[in-house]
Formats: C-alpha cells, sequence, structure tokens
C-alpha cells in the first residue's frame, strides 16, 4: 500500500491507476507532473456531496495549480473558482469556466485587474482593505458598473499552520479587522457602485484542525448577526480555503466532517456558503515524477542527487515541507539513509532529508503529494525548463503540458544593439 488510492503498488512496481510509471517516465521524460482524473474528481465529489441540499458554491483555488486541464475538468464538474490574478481569471475562461462563479481575491489587485473582473460579470471581489474598496468603487463608476463585493475580515484566530501560510492573525497582511469590516458596512452609502453581498475569511492554509475554522466562523456569525440587527443584509458566507491534507502522519479532518462542520455551525442561517478549497482538491491527486542522476557518498552522508529541483517542487526549500518520496520499483536490498537532492546550486534545493532508501542510479522517484503548489510555484531557476504534466484518465496518459524548450526561455529576452 502506498496510502494515496490511485497510486499503487503491483508487484513491486509503482503504478498511476493502471498505468506503470516507468512507462510515463520513457513517453514523456523526467521530471514530469502526473496527476489522476479521478483523485481529482472524487475530492470535488467528496465536498459537493458533503453539502447534501445546503446552497453552496465550491470555489477552487486556482493558485493551487492553474493548468487549463485541471480548471476545465473542475468546471465540468459544476465548480466555481477563487482567483488571485487578472491571469487567473484569464486561465479560467479560457478553461471554460463560469465568471459568474468566481471570486476575486488578493490584497492588491491593480486597475486592470479590476476592469477585467468587471467586465467579466465575475461573482464577487474578496475586498481586503478600505483603499481597495475606493479604488473598486472609482472604476466600476468609470464603467456605470456595480461591484459586488465581500469584505474580507481577519478573524485574528491562530490557523498553527507554517507561519508562510498563516493569514488569519492580526499580524497578516490579509484582510482586515472586524470591526472595521463592520464600520464600512454601515458606510455603505459612502460607495454608490459597489452593493455587499458578502462576508468573507481565509485564515490560512494545511489546516489539520478544525478548532481554528470554528473559531473564525463563530466571528462571522456575529458580525453577520451585528450587521442584521442593523438591518444590512447579506447574501452569502465565504469560508475560504485551507483545509490540510496528509502529506506524512497528518491527520487532517476529512472533507465530509469538514463540510459538516460548516453546515452545522451555520444551521441557523439562510446565506448561501462559499468555500475556497485549493490544497485539498488537488495536493494528493499528482505526484512528481523524477530519476536518479547520481548516487553520492561523501563521509558523513549520502545523497541521491535527482533530476527534479527546488525549481519544478519549491515547497521542502520554501516551508522545509514533507513530501513522502517513493521508488518506482521496490526491492529488499539493504536501506540507507540519504538525502534526496536536485542539481540547483543552493544547499536549500532538497526534495527529502535523511530518507531510508534501497536505491540504483538511472531508478525513478516519485514525490508523493505534489498536487498543490508543485508546478504552480515553480520557476526556471538555474535556467531549467519547467516540467511537464499528465493527466491519468481511465488509463489513458493525457499530455497535459509540454516540457518547456530552452528556445522558449530565451524567447522573451533581448540583448543590447
Ligand atoms: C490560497 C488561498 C486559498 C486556498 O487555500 P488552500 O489551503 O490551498 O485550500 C483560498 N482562498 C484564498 C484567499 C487563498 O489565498
Amino acid at each position: 500500500m502506498s496510502g494515496f488510492p490511485e497510486f499503487i503498488y503491483r508487484n513491486n512496481e509503482l503504478f498511476v491507476e493502471s498505468v506503470p510509471l516507468e512507462q510515463i517516465a520513457a513517453e514523456f521524460g523526467t521530471p514530469c507532473y502526473v496527476y489522476s482524473r479521478s483523485a481529482l474528481t472524487r475530492a470535488y465529489q467528496e465536498f459537493d456531496s458533503a453539502f447534501a441540499d445546503r446552497d453552496h458554491l465550491i470555489c477552487y483555488a486556482v493558485k493551487a495549480n492553474a493548468n487549463l486541464a485541471i480548471l476545465n475538468l473542475f468546471a465540468r464538474l459544476g465548480s466555481g473558482f477563487d482567483i488571485v490574478s487578472g491571469g487567473e481569471l484569464l486561465r479560467v475562461i479560457k478553461a471554460g469556466g463560469n465568471p459568474q462563479k468566481t471570486v476575486f481575491s488578493g490584497v492588491g489587485k491593480n486597475t486592470e485587474e479590476m476592469r477585467m473582473a468587471l467586465e467579466a460579470n465575475i461573482l464577487c471581489f474578496n475586498v481586503e482593505s478600505e483603499a481597495e474598496l475606493i479604488a473598486l468603487n472609482q472604476i466600476a463608476k468609470d464603467m456605470s458598473k456595480i461591484a459586488p463585493v465581500s469584505l474580507r475580515v481577519n478573524p485574528d484566530v491562530d490557523a498553527k499552520t507554517h507561519p508562510y501560510i498563516s493569514t488569519g492573525l492580526k499580524e497578516n497582511k490579509f484582510g482586515m479587522p472586524i470591526s472595521e469590516a463592520e464600520r464600512i458596512y454601515q458606510s455603505a452609502r459612502l460607495y454608490p457602485h459597489v452593493r455587499f453581498t458578502g462576508l468573507d475569511c481565509h485564515i490560512g492554509s494545511q489546516l489539520t484542525e478544525i478548532e481554528p475554522f470554528m473559531q473564525a466562523i463563530e466571528k462571522i456569525l456575529n458580525l453577520l448577526n451585528n450587521l442584521k440587527s442593523r438591518g444590512l443584509e447579506i447574501e452569502h458566507l465565504d469560508f475560504g480555503g485551507g483545509l490540510g491534507i496528509r502529506y506524512a502522519h497528518e491527520t487532517p479532518p476529512s472533507i465530509k466532517n469538514y463540510v459538516s462542520t460548516l453546515c452545522a455551525s451555520t444551521n441557523d442561517i439562510k446565506q448561501r456558503l462559499l468555500i475556497e478549497p485549493g490544497r485539498s482538491l488537488v495536493g494528493n491527486a499528482g505526484i512528481l515524477l523524477t530519476r536518479i542522476e547520481y548516487l553520492k557518498h561523501t563521509p558523513v552522508r549520502n545523497f541521491a542527487i535527482v533530476d527534479a529541483a527546488m525549481n519544478d517542487l519549491m515547497r521542502p526549500a520554501l516551508y522545509d515541507a514533507y513530501h513522502e518520496i517513493l521508488p518506482v520499483n521496490k526491492h529488499d536490498r539493504e536501506t540507507q539513509n540519504y538525502q534526496i537532492v536536485g542539481p540547483v546550486c543552493e544547499t536549500g534545493d532538497f526534495l527529502g532529508h535523511d530518507r531510508k532508501l534501497s536505491l540504483t542510479t538511472g531508478n525513478l522517484l516519485a514525490i508523493m503529494s505534489a498536487g498543490a503548489y508543485g508546478m504552480s510555484m515553480s520557476s526556471n531557476y538555474n535556467t531549467r525548463p519547467r516540467a511537464a504534466e499528465v493527466m491519468i484518465d481511465k488509463g489513458t496518459v493525457h499530455i497535459i503540458r509540454q516540457r518547456e524548450t530552452i528556445d522558449q526561455l530565451f524567447a522573451t529576452e533581448r540583448v543590447l544593439p
């Protein structure tokens, strides 16, 4: 057992569904991201069915993995989207997603992005500051439009996750204090080109406990009540994303438990519920496939140098994140303690530390749980073209992104005359 339903060993060889990973590497090369359509579909349907008949919209957080094929798959399942840039809006549209099911988050939306989103008639702007609200009101006025707005509040709860992905503490740059949101909602008449339709929060990512979500919900419901007693009606509540996944031994709430908690805590109100899951929809549906280039034994450590690096999967270098690493071909020779590292010229370029594995040069490794914040955070550092991406659908391997070429990297650069 690998612990990942779509990535399974058969006779000591790792498969994705019915396809040997060895075959994918032979055909498409490495490093290569490999996704399972059935895993993506299952995760979406778990969210959707857990809401049962509650009025809801799942807005997939595009930044977790923005490949057009993945967006298109979620769009076909009925998903909405959470975007954080004009580029992501264009991706959603290109992939056949519905702008009217799209919410726009982020602290720094610029004029052009606000125009594009108003033009596309998106569902809601998640506004993160008064300055942004003033700008949006003005742009909507210039376009003779009314901008639907949800204020993103910062509920000041500790998400108990890595500080880089914690967003709901008062010292973080995200959202606004509840008291400020309350004041702004009450001065709605100052913003005639804005319509306040929602209330929003997002407290962080990779949360493995339900408690911080419940604290945030309680604060949001309090605010909702205060607004209601002043005659302000809100149409939807957006609880953001953040549900964690299992990378190693974490035991995050299940999708079903998480959604049930949201529904149960809001049983008394009639507002539509929105959520913005990213990682929990795609994280465990993808792996990064890489080949061992060299084994290097120094007096103090053993290194396995592989052809994927921090530019392909930044999470270990950025957050010291743990990804399980499985050999594509298992055998029972003696294991050694390995540092799994890439070719990039940084000591921070590692994919895993201290892994007990039995390795052979030329063999393949699967870096597990790489579907979220893998490809979408990749770069060309060290002039490394970005990896290929493939998706398995009922035994067929589809290329959903060609491996980048060196020529593409040079294409926009110019030397002086
Ligand atoms: C990143 C982000 C999400 C998605 O977070 P996950 O932890 O991947 O579920 C949702 N909403 C906002 C505003 C975000 O910034």
